[in-house]
Formats: C-alpha cells, structure tokens, sequence
C-alpha cells in the first residue's frame, strides 16, 4: 500500500477501515468527532439547535471568561444567518426573494447577495449539479411524511430549475426570477456559510482552537493542542459505524449524505439531493465529503458531486484545486480524490 506520509505536503491521511472501527467515536450528528483521551480545563464547548441540526462549537482558551462569549458569539453569527436564509421563516430574505422576485427585482443584503452569487458560481462550476433553483422540484417532496411529486406536476417544475432563470444586479444589488413558479433554497450551501462566519467569529476574539459543527457540516480552527483533528466519515448503510477517518488541520469538511431525509417507496430511496437535471434524488453514490479550506465551498460542493458521482465527480474536482474528495459508492466502496491516499494497516 502507498504510504502517505511524507509525500506531498497537500496529501491528506485516510486511516485503515479496522483501525477505525476499533475506536469509540463521540456521535455528532452525520459527522463523528473522535473524542480526546482526557479532557482539559481549558476546554469549553455549547451546542443548540439551530438550521434544522445541532450545532456545536467547542475551542480551547485561556478561561471561561474569553471562552463564553466567543461561544455566544459564533452561535449568534449561525442563528443570524439561519433567520435571513431559511426557507421556513416567512420573514426571512430568502423567503421574501421567493415571494416577490417573479413580479419585480428583490433588493437583499450585500451578505446575501455575495453567498447568491457564490451559489451561481458553483452552479456554473458543477455544470449545472449544484443549483439553488432545484427548489421548484424540492418543494413537491415531504420527506417526514413520504409524500413525493408525480412525473407530470415534477416535469412541469422542472422548468423554473435553473440558476439561469434568476437574474442577479450588482450594482443594484437585486435578485429577479425571470418568471413564476422560480424559488430558490439554500439548504445546499447556507449552512456552510454560517459555520465559516461561526469560525471568523471566534477568530475575531482570539481563538486559534476550535471546532464549529453543523450537522454535516464543519470547521476546524488551528489544530488539537499539537495534533490533528481527526474525523469520522460515517458508514451510510450502518450508522453505527465510520467507513473512514480523516486527520484535519485548520480545514472544512462536508458530507452530502442520502441517510439524512429520505423515505424507501417499491425499494427506492427518496431523499433530500436532488439532480436539478431529472428533479429526482440523485441514485449516483451514497455519500460525498469534501475537505477544504472554506465550509462554504466544501458545503456546496459536496451537495454537487453527490449529484455528479465518482467520475464526472473527479473531473470537476480539476476546478477546485483545494479541495478534496472521499465518494462512497452504492456498492460501499470508497473513492478518493488524488491529494487522499490510505495507509497500510
Ligand atoms: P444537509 O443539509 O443534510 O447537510 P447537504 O449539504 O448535502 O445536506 O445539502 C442538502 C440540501 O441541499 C437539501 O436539503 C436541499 O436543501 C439542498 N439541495 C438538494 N439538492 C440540491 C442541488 N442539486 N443543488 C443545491 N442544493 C440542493
Ligand atoms: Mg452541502
């Protein structure tokens, strides 16, 4: 086996499968933190639930004092960004846009409007496979209550799906849908952002350890007092289990999975990631997560080369010469980008 450490500087370290399922793991929503030997006093962590997940940080500082209110404050920066970009607050941006852009342009924050035209940006960049407009097709699904669009109502949407029917005015600073029926979600990308901002938030006070987690969404600040931060990617057909771990240093990484929303109906799963191409849940692999330096590419890039797959998967990676890769396919295997290599057991 090829042996990692050593080579590049940009290789990352996937440990060996049995070396993994021999460590207990501490269960943080889809990711999996492995727990430090023995905590330390300087330690501090709080989590809340927040964008539909819990969301958690933990750093390490010098005393409780600078400690508490970096926590506040990253928690405040998510449930700020969550009230202006969710889809199920009637009074947030996101949820105006989709009211009102179809009769006239939208003004929205300089905030928003960057993360929109970011969220374009990978539209362009994943050919299409990352598009916030997929929501014309999302909306018909109910994935608590089973409840799925029949293929004519789902081709009829599938004509307001495409980030080209929404029409974004910098000077102006406005978004317009070219005509009804357009609505844009950013589930896909939203919460990424909010765990960059949550890190920058504690940046700002001082910290330089820390971790900011959101469902399957993270971001590591610096290291684990000398040591790496290592995370489990999570077995998508056995939740108990990790299929690999990740050692991290100062980096994001997401994880698109079809474990978390999904209903099976006549042995098909139905789940949250949609290919904007077909308005149906993408069947290409199992999992996809993305290692990066900002959560809100690894975000929204996970959710495209999910929809993607492994090949046409590693062909966009070509655009994203930071990022990297691990694609669980349906028959369990697991596919890494080339800067990803194992080590022997
Ligand atoms: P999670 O929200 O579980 O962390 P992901 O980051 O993979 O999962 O994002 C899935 C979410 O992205 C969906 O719940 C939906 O809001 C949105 N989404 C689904 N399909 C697409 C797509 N093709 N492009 C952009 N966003 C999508
Ligand atoms: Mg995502």
């Amino acid at each position: 086996m090829p042996h990692a450490r050593g080579s590049s500087p940009r290789t990352r370290r996937v440990e060996s499968k049995r070396r993994i399922r021999r460590r207990r793991a501490v269960c943080v929503a889809a990711l999996w933190f492995v727990a430090p030997a023995a905590l330390q006093a300087d330690w501090f962590s709080d989590e809340r639930a927040l964008m539909g997940t819990q969301v958690r940080v933990e750093l390490w500082a010098d005393n409780a004092r600078q400690a508490r209110p970096a926590i506040s404050a990253a928690l405040a920066e998510i449930a700020r960004i969550d009230a202006a970009m969710s889809v199920y607050r009637e009074d947030s941006e996101v949820s105006r846009i989709n009211r009102d852009a179809a009769q006239a342009p939208v003004a929205v924050s300089a905030e928003l409007y960057e993360l929109l035209e970011r969220a374009v940006g990978m539209f362009e960049l994943t050919g299409g496979a990352f598009d916030v407009t997929y929501a014309a097709a999302g909306v018909l699904y109910d994935f608590r209550n089973a409840r799925r669009p029949d293929d004519k109502v789902l081709a009829e949407a599938l004509r307001s799906v495409s980030s080209q029917l929404m029409v974004l005015d910098r000077g102006e600073r406005t978004v317009q849908f070219v005509k009804p029926g357009v609505r844009i979600d950013l589930g896909g990308i939203a919460k990424g952002y909010a765990v960059e901002r949550a890190t920058a938030a504690l940046q700002r006070r001082g910290i330089q350890h820390a971790l900011v987690s959101a469902g399957g969404d993270a971001r590591f600040l610096g290291d684990r007092k000398g040591r790496s931060w290592r995370v489990a990617i999570r077995d998508p057909r056995n939740t108990e289990r990790s299929a690999a771990v990740l050692s991290l240093h100062d980096e994001a990484i997401s994880t698109s999975g079809d474990y978390e929303r999904f209903f099976i109906e006549d042995g098909i799963r139905y789940h949250h990631i949609l290919d904007p191409a077909t308005g149906r849940s993408s069947d290409a692999v199992t999992s996809v997560s993305v290692i990066g330096p900002d959560a809100t590419i690894s975000d929204a890039l996970a959710t495209g080369l999910f929809v993607l797959g492994v090949t046409k998967g590693q062909t966009i990676l070509k655009y994203f010469p930071a990022y990297d890769a691990v694609f669980i396919d349906r028959q369990g295997n697991l596919h890494f980008s080339k800067n990803i290599s194992t080590l022997s057991e």
